[in-house]
């Protein structure tokens, strides 16, 4: 999924989130937490710039080599334990939610990523990466930066992720709107 989708299921966490546990906050410490739901659905993502250095360029050649879903920053134990000793080590309702979100937030990230990505859902005891299906790679060789993501783009239209994509982003627009 691409950073709109994950943006969008981090403000909906937060939403449900808020909806759910009413923290002692104010409304604008509340809206605060929309921002802090967004971050976290994208942050798993921000590995990419360790690929794009890796690679030397913003485009990435070898997909299957340069996986940032094998990075730890997309291994689900790490955020779950981030989030938790942030919230039983703060006695304020603002940092505890954030702590909630730190973990719920990228869950939100890794379960979309869980479709058709894969996602070590068992590291550290295995590299396993566990998916509903597994398309086939998107492969572009072009290394221009717009022709690739471009390239890029017109393949990840055919997969159910972009529909999902779209699905959580029109959802989140609605809360947001109603
Ligand atoms: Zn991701």
């Amino acid at each position: 999924m691409l950073p709109p989708g994950h943006i969008a299921a981090g403000f909906l966490t937060a939403e449900a989130l808020l909806h759910f546990t009413h923290p002692e906050l104010s409304p604008l410490q509340q809206n605060q937490m929309l921002w802090w739901g967004m971050f976290f659905g994208f942050a798993p993502d921000l590995d990419y710039f360790w690929i794009f250095f890796r690679e030397q360029a913003f485009t990435i050649k070898n997909s299957q080599k340069n996986n940032h879903r094998r990075l730890i920053s997309h291994a689900p134990i790490l955020w779950l334990i981030a989030g938790l000793l942030i919230y039983f080590l703060s006695r304020s309702a603002y940092i505890q939610t954030v702590g909630l979100l730190v973990w719920l937030a990228s869950w939100s990230h890794l379960i979309l990523d869980s479709v058709e990505d894969g996602i070590m859902w068992l590291w550290p005891l295995s590299k396993k990466q566990f998916a509903l299906s597994f398309p086939p790679n998107i492969i572009v060789q072009d290394r221009r930066f717009f022709r690739h993501w471009w390239s890029f783009f017109q393949q990840y239209l055919k997969r159910l992720t972009f529909y999902l994509e779209v699905l959580t982003i029109l959802t989140a627009l609605i809360i947001y709107f109603k």
